[in-house]
Formats: C-alpha cells, sequence, structure tokens
C-alpha cells in the first residue's frame, strides 16, 4: 500500500486532525533513516506540539520509534522481568538500591541506564567507581546475568531507538521539548526496547525536576501511564519529590557510597521511602506483591547487600575492590552556612546540580569525562529549624572556590516558616 506523502500526513496535523498509525509509523521511519529532511521533521515536531497527539497517536509513534531499533523482549523469557525509571533529579540513587533489592526479593530486573547529561547524574557514570565492572550488555548477557545473579545493569546502545535519537536532536534545536506525548514517546521506545512485563515510573517533582509543578507532572506520569499500557506493558507512576536532593548524598562515588549505606540499613528516610514505594508498586504490576515489611527484611538480613556484590562480580568487577571498596571524595570539602536563623524553606534543586557540575563532578556536553568524587551532603531538608552560621551542606571539591560556595549558599531560602515537603506526592494508575 502506498502510504500518503509527507506534505499531507503534515497537513493533516497542521489543521488539528488525528494521524493513523501508518503516518506516524512514515514519520519515525523518516527519522530512522533519514528519509525524511530536518524540515519536515521539524515542522511535524512543532505541529505535534502545538496541536497536540492524543494518546492512540502518541502510542503508535511510540510503538515506531520503539521498532526503528533493536528490541529484545525479555518478558518473554522472564515473565516477571520488572524495570523503573526516574524521569531525573539530583542526588536520585534510587536504581543502584532498588535494583539489588529487587533481585534479592527473587524478582529480576533488566537495566539499561544512560551516562548522565545536564543537571542530572547516570546510573552508569556512577557505577564506574568500581574497577572492572563491565556494562556493555547483549541480550544473551542480560538473560545469563538474570539466571545467575537476578540483576543486570547495562548501558544503553545506539542500537536502541534511533528515531528517538534524530527527533530528539530536532525537539531541542526546535523548541519543541516541552509537549508531553513527545516526551513520553521519548522515554517510553527507550525504555520498552529490553522488554520488561511491567514498569514504574518515578516522575519527579519540584525544583530539580524534569517539569517543576505537581498538576505538570501528574500530567506528564499520565501520559507515560497510559501510552505504556495501551502498548501492552503494565505501567504505573509514583510521583515523588524533587524540591531537594533525594537522600543525603548528591554526586557519583557519593552516591554509590550511599548506594550501600542504604543496602546495609542507614539509607535516609527520604531515600528508602522512594526505594520502597516504588518496589511495592512494581511488585504489585508484576503480580507478585512484595510489602515495604518484605523488602526491608531484604535489607536488614543482609541479602540486597550481598547480592550487590554478587552481581557486581558476575558483571566483573574487581573482588579485591569489592571486599575492601575504595570510595574516595574529593578531598576539599566546604561548608555551606545559613546567612540568617529561620527555617529552610526552599531548595534551588537544578541550580545545585549545575554547582556539581561546574565543580567537574557533571557534564555539559556528551562523552566529556567527569570528577566522581565532587559531591554535595545534605545537612538540613526543607521545614528544618535552621540558626545563622550553621551547616546546609557540605561540598566537597577538587579544589576551594569561594565564588561556587557563595554560589550554592544562594540556592538555599531560609525564612520565618515553611513546611516539610511529603516524600509521595501521588499515585497515577
Ligand atoms: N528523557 C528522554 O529520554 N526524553 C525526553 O524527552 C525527556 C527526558
Ligand atoms: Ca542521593
Amino acid at each position: 500500500m502506498a502510504g500518503r506523502t509527507i506534505r499531507s500526513i503534515l497537513e493533516t496535523k497542521r489543521d488539528g486532525g488525528k494521524l493513523d498509525p501508518a503516518d506516524l509509523t512514515a514519520v519515525s521511519q523518516g527519522a530512522a533513516t533519514g528519509e525524511w529532511g530536518e524540515a519536515e521533521l521539524g515542522a511535524f515536531l512543532m505541529a505535534a506540539f502545538v496541536r497536540g497527539l492524543d494518546v492512540e497517536e502518541a502510542a503508535a509513534l511510540t510503538r515506531a520509534m520503539l521498532e526503528s531499533g533493536e528490541q529484545w523482549r525479555l518478558a518473554d523469557d522472564m515473565p516477571l522481568l520488572g524495570d523503573k525509571h526516574s524521569t531525573g533529579g539530583v542526588g536520585d540513587t534510587v536504581s543502584l538500591v532498588l535494583a539489588p533489592l529487587f533481585a534479592a526479593c527473587d524478582l529480576p530486573m533488566v537495566k539499561l541506564t544512560g551516562r548522565g547529561l545536564g543537571h542530572t547524574g547516570g546510573t552508569a557514570d556512577k557505577l564506574d567507581a568500581i574497577p572492572g565492572l563491565d556494562l556493555h550488555l547483549d541480550r544473551e548477557r542480560a538473560c545469563r546475568l538474570v539466571d545467575e545473579v537476578g540483576l543486570a545493569i547495562g548501558i544503553a546502545t545506539d542500537a536502541i531507538a534511533p528515531a528517538d535519537r534524530k527527533l530528539y536532536e530536532l525537539r531541542d534545536r526546535t523548541g519543541t521539548v516541552g509537549s508531553l506525548p513527545l516526551i513520553a514517546a521519548s522515554i517510553l521506545s527507550k525504555k520498552l526496547a529490553t522488554g520488561a512485563a511491567a514498569m514504574v515510573f518515578d516522575v519527579k517533582v519540584g525544583t530539580g525536576a524534569l517539569v517543576a509543578d505537581l498538576d505538570a507532572s501528574r500530567a506528564l506520569a499520565r501520559e507515560l501511564v497510559d501510552v505504556g499500557n495501551s502498548l501492552g506493558t503494565a505501567t504505573a507512576a509514583v510521583l515523588t519529590d524533587m524540591h531537594q536532593p533525594l537522600g543525603e548524598w548528591a554526586g557519583h562515588t557519593a552516591e554509590l557510597r550511599e548506594a550501600y549505606d542504604c543496602l546495609e540499613g542507614r539509607g535516609a528516610e527520604d531515600l528508602m521511602t522512594v526505594v520502597y514505594t516504588l518496589g511495592e508498586r512494581l511488585s504489585t504490576l508484576l503480580g507478585h506483591p512484595v510489602s515495604v515489611a518484605e523488602l526491608e527484611a531484604a535489607i536488614t538480613s543482609g541479602r540486597a547487600r550481598e547480592r550487590f556484590d554478587r552481581w557486581a562480580a558476575a558483571q566483573g568487577a574487581d573482588p579485591s575492590w569489592l571486599a575492601r571498596p575504595d570510595l574516595e571524595l574529593a578531598p576539599e570539602e566546604v561548608v555551606v552556612t545559613a546567612s540568617r536563623s529561620g527555617v529552610l524553606a526552599r531548595v534551588a534543586t537544578r541550580e545545585l546540580g549545575n554547582i556539581l557540575i561546574r565543580a567537574g563532578g557533571g557534564r555539559v556536553v556528551k562523552h566529556a569525562p567527569i570528577d566522581t568524587g565532587v559531591s554535595l551532603r545534605r545537612e538540613r531538608m526543607i521545614g528544618d529549624d535552621v540558626r545563622a552560621g550553621e551547616p546546609l551542606a557540605r561540598l566537597h571539591l577538587r579544589r576551594h572556590d569561594a565564588e561556587l560556595v557563595r554560589h550554592a549558599e544562594a540556592c538555599f531560602e531560609i525564612d520565618d516558616e515553611a513546611t516539610a515537603h511529603p516524600f509521595i506526592h501521588d499515585h497515577v494508575a
């Protein structure tokens, strides 16, 4: 069957009409193969941004983008395979704890993670502190690792969703990044490539999140859940707080250290609440519910911690390092202090992430090296009392930088009163 012309597809969306799956497949293939030029793709993105895509259209576009690349369809072999995705924040750390915890509860997980770009850190970069660890994964190795240790973590390759790479770049250039269906299609076309049976989204809310306000985050969660479900993957979302960095630490090596703390039962309450909530939700979606009490027991018994080491060793980590992990932070510790007495009311979280990048602990361009020892430690949370001169946070830097520290101090706003934020804002099913 001859498809419609590019121009007539564009005219339909320009005029607010609805596109067929075949039209959206043409867009995705056009992006992946170069058959559609940048003018046509840019026009599609703008029309989609302005006119919107309904759930059927977003699902058809997502499916086409997913099918533009490699698909592992792992649930065919592992019906209890779950996956989790965060929309990104500062100090997230959740995946490094949840993955071994899930495996310790006999629920497999295969995670393809990314390198960080912008104000959020990538899980793959955090794992770089472990010598020998090999994050190259293909389907066969993932299956073998799940058989052996219940868990595989790797880096997403260029073979996954090539249509998204082209569209993502053009969205950035055409001012169309913020469209919810385009965001959902972008995220899901990559996340569904492994083919987990169920997926839970950690949609962050607040000053460090992809979308800051609660209503917009809820709408993003709704879009992700509806599109995921309509493509046949049981999907749910939890709206979690990102008005301040999650957990006690942000930074690469520091978050790996924090993951060890969590797995050894010393995790911060906010971070552990997010881990347990996502774990309970995902296990329920898989039809194999694990309660918070059972998740806690996997930590206190040491099973989750032990599973982390078994997994890391199976992926090539140096056993002598695993026996005595060296997780040294950047040497220059600087205290960020309160300029007045009161209550910590607001934190410019994205800005704090950018400060870590400026200190060398993140990248602004792809493939740039990272100073993984640069980190931020929290001393106060929103809603906590603080007196002038007391610590709000500590920065671990490679070298002292007075301007950076002043900038960090300006990220913390103290008021006469303020209330703490809930760790979990909402559920979307
Ligand atoms: N992450 C993605 O992969 N795509 C988006 O559009 C936004 C966040
Ligand atoms: Ca953290």
